[in-house]
Order: C-alpha cells, then sequence, then structure tokens
C-alpha cells in the first residue's frame, strides 16, 4: 500500500470484510454488525469468523481468519477485550490490512487500559496493520451498501446516500447525525467513527476524503486532536481543493473539556486557541452536530456565499419581522439591493412595506402565488445580494410555492436557505425538496447556522495565503533567547527580547544600589519610575514594587528603600537583581500583548484591552504565530476596545500602525522561539497617538525539546 489513503480506500471500499466475532444474536455487537450488513445489501463478500458456528445469517463461517485463505480488505473484530490481542494477531497472520475495534474500556478509563490500548496498537504495528478504534462504532459507505457498524441506527434507518464525509470521535453521534441527514435530504460518501484514536485518527480520514472523489465537504466531530499542525495542514489542502471543512470541538466548557477524557481518552486542549486556530485555518467551526450536516448538505449543493449580503423573504410578516431581528442578532448583513431590484420588487408589493426583509404575504390570490416566487428570482438575480433565506410559513398554495422556490434556488445557483417554522403541517412541502434535492431547516437557529456558515465559507475560499517572509531580526530574536535563562525571566530579561524583535520599550537602567538609581534617574531624566528587579516576583504593583512618577532624587531614595522593603518582607528568601530606573510614559491608552505556546497547535499571540480591563471586558482576541500586518490588524479589530483606539467621540486616533506593527513583531518572537518561549505577556504596551511602548513584559521560557 503506498499510502494511507490508499489503504483506507480499500478499506471503505472493500470487496471482502470479516466480522470476527460474528453472530446469529442481534443482541450482541457481532449480531448486529452481521444483520446490518445483510440486511443494507453489501454485495462484496461477507466473512463472519466464529470458531463456534458454521454458519451465521446463513453465510458460511470460519473457525479463524487464518482459514479464509483469500485476501480480506477489513475485519471488524466484535470481541471482548480479553480476546483482542489474540485475534488481532490472528488478522495480522492472515494479512488483514486494517481492523475496526469496537470494544470499549480501554485508554478512557485510566492508565492501565491505556496499557491495554498500546499492546494493540504494539501488535498491529508488528504485522504493518492500521487499526480504527477501539471504543468506536466502525463506519458505513452508503455508496456501496455497507454498514460496517454495530450501531443501532442502521437497524431502522436506510443509509442516506450523498457527498458529506464525516469522521466522528463519538459513535452514538455518528448515529444521529445519520438519523438527522436522513430527515433532511442530507447524505453521506461515508461515515466513519474514530473512538480513541489508538492508531489511525481523524486525520487520516480527512486526507482519504481529501481524495476521495465522491466526497465534497468533509465533516468532524473532535474530542482531541493527535496532532495539530498536521489537522492545519490538511485544512489548507481541503481549502485549495474547494472541499469545506466543518468541525464540531467538544470542550468549549470545563465539564464539557473534562467528559471528553472520559469518553475518548481525548485532551481536549484550549477551547480558545482551538477557535483560533480554525479560524487561520479555514475550518468551519459550528456548535452543533446534527446542524453540521445541514451547513455540510448546504455547502455541497450551493457552494459559499460570494458576499455576505442576506435578503430574507417570508409570507407572514410577523414571522419575517422576528427574522430581521434574528438575522441582526446573529451579527449577519442585510444586502443593499441594487435599484433595478427595489424598483421591480416595488411594483409586486403595497409600497408601504420595505423590501429587505421582504413580507410577500396577503397579496391578492393569482398574485399571490407567483409575487413570492418572482420576489426570490429578483432577489437571487441581484449581484448584492450573497446568500436569500426564504422562511417558509403556512399560506395558501403552499405546495406549488415552496417547489418552486426549491427549483428556483437551484436553477439559480444562489445560495438559498429555506427554513420551515410549521411543523407536520407542511411535510408535504419538505418532501418535495428532499425529492428535487434542496437543503432545508426546521428551526430558525439552524438556519442561521447555515447562513453563517455559507457567509464565512466565501471568507475562506477568498482568504489570502501568503507565505509569511521571515523578517530579517530573526537572527536577533535567537541570539538573544540563546543568551537568557530558561524558567521565569525578569522584567529586564524579557523586555531585551521584544528589543530584540525591534519592539519600542521603556528607556531603563539596572540599578544595583541607590546612588546608581539617582544616577540613572538624572540621565534618564525626570519623572522617572522605579521597580524591583526580582525573578520570583511576578505582580510587581500587588506589593508596592512599581513607584510612579518619581519627580526627584528624594523621590527616587524614598522609593528605593520603600521597594526594597516591600519585597523583603513578601519573598524574604528570595535574591533581588536590585531596581529599575525607567521613564515614566504618559498619554495613550494601555494594551495587553502576549503569547503563549500550545501544545496541540504551537505558538499562539494574543492582544486585549489592558491593566484590568482585560479581566473585567474579557476584551481578548487570538491567533496563532506568526502574523503578517493585515493578520495583526484582523486580529486587534476584533477587540472591543479598538474604535477606542481608532478614536472615538473626538478622542484622537492613536497610533494603529505602530500597534499592528508591534503585534506582528510580538509574533514573530513567539514563532521563532516555539516551546522555548512558554508565555510572554506585555502588560501594559502604551499606545500613543505616536508610536507604542511596553511598560512591562514578563516572560517564561522552556527547554528546546519541550
Ligand atoms: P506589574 O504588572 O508587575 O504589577 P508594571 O510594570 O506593569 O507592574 O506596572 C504597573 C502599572 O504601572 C502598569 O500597568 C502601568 O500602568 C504603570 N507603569 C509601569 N511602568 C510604567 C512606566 N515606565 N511609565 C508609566 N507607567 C508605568
Ligand atoms: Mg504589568
Amino acid at each position: 500500500m503506498s499510502s494511507v489513503a490508499d489503504l483506507l480506500r480499500a478499506a471503505i471500499n472493500p470487496r471482502a470484510v470479516a466480522v470476527v466475532g460474528a453472530s446469529a444474536d442481534v443482541g450482541k455487537f457481532g449480531g448486529r454488525v452481521m444483520q446490518f450488513l445483510v440486511k443494507h445489501g453489501y454485495p462484496g463478500r461477507i466473512v463472519p469468523v466464529n470458531p463456534g458456528a458454521t454458519c451465521v445469517f446463513g453465510i458460511p463461517a470460519y473457525k479463524s481468519i487464518t482459514e479464509v485463505g483469500a485476501a480480506i480488505d477489513v475485519a471488524l473484530l466484535a470481541l471482548p477485550a480479553q480476546h483482542l490481542p489474540a485475534a488481532l494477531e490472528q488478522c495480522g497472520a492472515a494479512e488483514v490490512p486494517c481492523c475496526v475495534i469496537i470494544t470499549a474500556d480501554f485508554a478512557e478509563l485510566g492508565d492501565e487500559g491505556a496499557a491495554r490500548e498500546a499492546e494493540l496498537v504494539r501488535i498491529a504495528r508488528s504485522h504493518d496493520m492500521r487499526l480504527i478504534g477501539p471504543n468506536c462504532l466502525g463506519f458505513i459507505n452508503p455508496h456501496v451498501k455497507l454498514a460496517l457498524t454495530s450501531s443501532v441506527a442502521l437497524a431502522v434507518e436506510p443509509m442516506p446516500k450523498g457527498s458529506v464525509g464525516l469522521v466522528s470521535q463519538s459513535g452514538s453521534m455518528m448515529a444521529s447525525m445519520i438519523s438527522h441527514a436522513a430527515d433532511s435530504g442530507a447524505g453521506f460518501s461515508a461515515c466513519v467513527t474514530v473512538g480513541n484514536q489508538a492508531d489511525l485518527e481523524i486525520c487520516d480520514f480527512i486526507e482519504y476524503f481529501l481524495q476521495d472523489d465522491t466526497t465534497h465537504a468533509i465533516c468532524t466531530y473532535i474530542e482531541g486532536l493527535k496532532n495539530g499542525p498536521r489537522f492545519l495542514a490538511l485544512a489548507e489542502r481541503c481549502r485549495e481543493a474547494g472541499k469545506p471543512l466543518l468541525a464540531v470541538k467538544a470542550g468549549s466548557s470545563d465539564a464539557g473539556a473534562h467528559l471528553t477524557r472520559s469518553h475518548t481518552a481525548s485532551f481536549a486542549g484550549s477551547h480558545a486557541v482551538w477557535q483560533a486556530a480554525a479560524q487561520s485555518g479555514g475550518v468551519l467551526a459550528i456548535d452543533d452536530p446534527e446542524s453540521m450536516i445541514d451547513c455540510a448538505h448546504f455547502l455541497t449543493r450551493f457552494g459559499p456565499a460570494r458576499n455576505a449580503g442576506v435578503a430574507a423573504l417570508s409570507p407572514s410578516g410577523g414571522t419575517i419581522a422576528v427574522t430581521a431581528d434574528r438575522l441582526y442578532g446573529a451579527g449577519l448583513e442585510l444586502a443593499e439591493l441594487v435599484p433595478a431590484t427595489r424598483e421591480a420588487l416595488s411594483r409586486i408589493v403595497p409600497p408601504t412595506r420595505p423590501l429587505n426583509p421582504l413580507d410577500v404575504g396577503g397579496l391578492p390570490r393569482e398574485q399571490g402565488v407567483s409575487a413570492a416566487n418572482d420576489a426570490q428570482a429578483l432577489l437571487s438575480n441581484d449581484p448584492s445580494v450573497g446568500i436569500v433565506f426564504i422562511v417558509v410559513a403556512t399560506t395558501p398554495h403552499l405546495d406549488e410555492k415552496v417547489r418552486k422556490w426549491g427549483e428556483t434556488a437551484i436553477a439559480s445557483g444562489k445560495p438559498t436557505a429555506i427554513l420551515f417554522t410549521p411543523g407536520r403541517l407542511v411535510d408535504s412541502a419538505r418532501k418535495t425538496l428532499r425529492e428535487i434535492g434542496c437543503p432545508y431547516t426546521d428551526r430558525m437557529d439552524d438556519a442561521l447556522r447555515v447562513i453563517r456558515t455559507a457567509v464565512d465559507y466565501g471568507r475562506v475560499v477568498s482568504m489570502r495565503r501568503g507565505e509569511a517572509q521571515p523578517p530579517a531580526f530573526i537572527a536577533v530574536i535567537e541570539k538573544q533567547l540563546s543568551q537568557l535563562p530558561i524558567g521565569r525571566l525578569t522584567e529586564p530579561e524579557a523586555k531585551s527580547l521584544l528589543r530584540a524583535a525591534g519592539l519600542s520599550v521603556t528607556s531603563e537602567v539596572l540599578a544595583t544600589n541607590v546612588e546608581d538609581a539617582v544616577a540613572a534617574a538624572t540621565r534618564l531624566g525626570y519623572p522617572v519610575v522605579l521597580k524591583a528587579v526580582c525573578r520570583e516576583l511576578v505582580h510587581k504593583s500587588d506589593i508596592g514594587a512599581v513607584k510612579l512618577g518619581l519627580l526627584d532624587e528624594d523621590a527616587v531614595r524614598n522609593a528605593w528603600r520603600d521597594v526594597i522593603a516591600n519585597v523583603a518582607q513578601h519573598f524574604p528568601r528570595s535574591r533581588m537583581d536590585g531596581c529599575v530606573v525607567q521613564e515614566m510614559a504618559a498619554g495613550g491608552i494601555e494594551v495587553i500583548l502576549g503569547a503563549r505556546w500550545d501544545p496541540q497547535f504551537g505558538a499562539v499571540v494574543m492582544a486585549g484591552a489592558g491593566g484590568i480591563l482585560v479581566e473585567v471586558m474579557s476584551d481578548v482576541a487570538l491567533a496563532l504565530a506568526p502574523l503578517g500586518p493585515d493578520d495583526a490588524r484582523t486580529l486587534l479589530q476584533k477587540l472591543k476596545i479598538w474604535p477606542v483606539l481608532a478614536g472615538t467621540r473626538g478622542r484622537p486616533a492613536l497610533d494603529l500602525e505602530a500597534l499592528t506593527e508591534a503585534l506582528a513583531r510580538l509574533s514573530w518572537i513567539a514563532h521563532t522561539a516555539g516551546a522555548r518561549l512558554l508565555e510572554l505577556d506585555v502588560n501594559p504596551v502604551l499606545v500613543k497617538q505616536h508610536g507604542v511602548v511596553a511598560l512591562d513584559a514578563r516572560a517564561t521560557t522552556g527547554p528546546a525539546s519541550s
């Protein structure tokens, strides 16, 4: 086999599958798997293996997989944990390339389970064999009528066939997504569950779906990523291939993150970093699994919204009013219709009605049917409209209207989200849309997610991907890093890194005695600032180790005495390097810039409102390093404080260029240092009318290998 994708192609489109632990009892895993294989009409060879049976579901069984004597593309092992090692050895001996292990109770139970899981991987490796699972529910491929799963969803559901590829860490979530897809008209190229990802992991299946021609969108349910950089590299390939990559990631709450450990032994990681990574990678992050399928289905049908303008219409005046509110609340934009559209619409509806969102209800009967459809056609043709939103309410001639809406949507190719607000009453209209292959949703929340995703995907496909050129100063950063100690850095040490990257920092002198401090103050010019320099001291001002606005020599002497006394009181056993005498900066607004090393995604930078505002307003934005000036500006623009920096209500605009430049430079420090810089906080950075200056910095460095 030349690659994992080739191996998975054979496993997911197999000519022969084996079920080890096959049973006639559908109450057992091995019984259900057999039942679903047969029930869904898999046309390839089914090989039941069970030492105690001669025939299962009318198919001759083997005592051992080693006796089959013909190539098996994939084997599913439905066995208690203690029998797995021996069964895997036999699969290896029979040269089975890929095994699915549905058995649970491995790494998710803790260390002992993790050791047993590692043993399975070791056996597989020794035979050059790959594993899916354990603790998964197998996979389905509707295109070859293959249901290799024990999921009870397959007992009642037909397999919805389509072009969405799904890889899910959770088995029962796959079941719900299949069931939802069957109801909503979506369909799959394949659905794979990966459970604990002991060997093959989510990224392997993304890679498979990337190469699979029947897959046009890829959905993932992620509890923990094995390899963040690989995921992002694949996301970039998905973008290039025009296959949207969607993800629901568990762990946005502490409780959720905790549950991923006991569910699939997954480390959820920081959710804020995930969101930043997903955004920089063009991954469409969604908060609801079933809705993710709706979104993917929509994108496979219509592709991205070419611009963010939404045009909404409904035959219900009340519904369209609420729709306007909800679109606004979701932060979506209403399209500014072009004059030709406005003019044509004003011939259809009474002059008192606004044109977007548009109420097409209550028009004279004959006109009513066609007006609702004519309006859609006009909106679809309007170049300012990126996406049309039709909110279906009960109305005369509903079936006819909905059919035309669906047909026009598909014929025009303009992304069109159709929402049914009534319940079963309008099931026949839903059926009509399913028949013509037009996506729809049944809840406003889902419709808004679909619209948001289509708009976001529009941005993703137009994302510019200039390889950021490493600036010349990274050699200086390297040199400075090599001279710094490992562990917590003092303010002057942390600032030396900033200086190396060309960031502007306060002029300052490290003084080891009071006379030197006074001399330094004279040289710098009053007023000055005096701060303790002590490695153990993290929040200097908390213990009175920062003295601001010192106006003369006496003030410096008093401040020196106080600072020394305060540090001695709070950190009696710590060594002090002395005090730093700094120029006293004034004017402007304080912000925080920072960087973190994230074990999953690498160097991350953050910016936020400075001082206490950072905690009170939680005004922070993150992105993966490095950042070009455009990326840095985009990040800063997400801050609530941005309009204040940009100058509101007669306040002067501050030097946003300098701030953007500082953030970009800081991102290169983080990127260059990698795991050697665990965290860096520049708090505050003073943003002035001309220039910015770092007033304080702290950092923790780590060994190169961590
Ligand atoms: P820490 O964060 O360790 O408590 P800082 O060095 O950030 O100590 O000082 C606390 C506050 O004092 C800063 O947030 C800033 O408002 C102010 N400050 C610090 N250094 C200067 C300076 N050189 N010029 C003006 N103000 C300063
Ligand atoms: Mg500070």
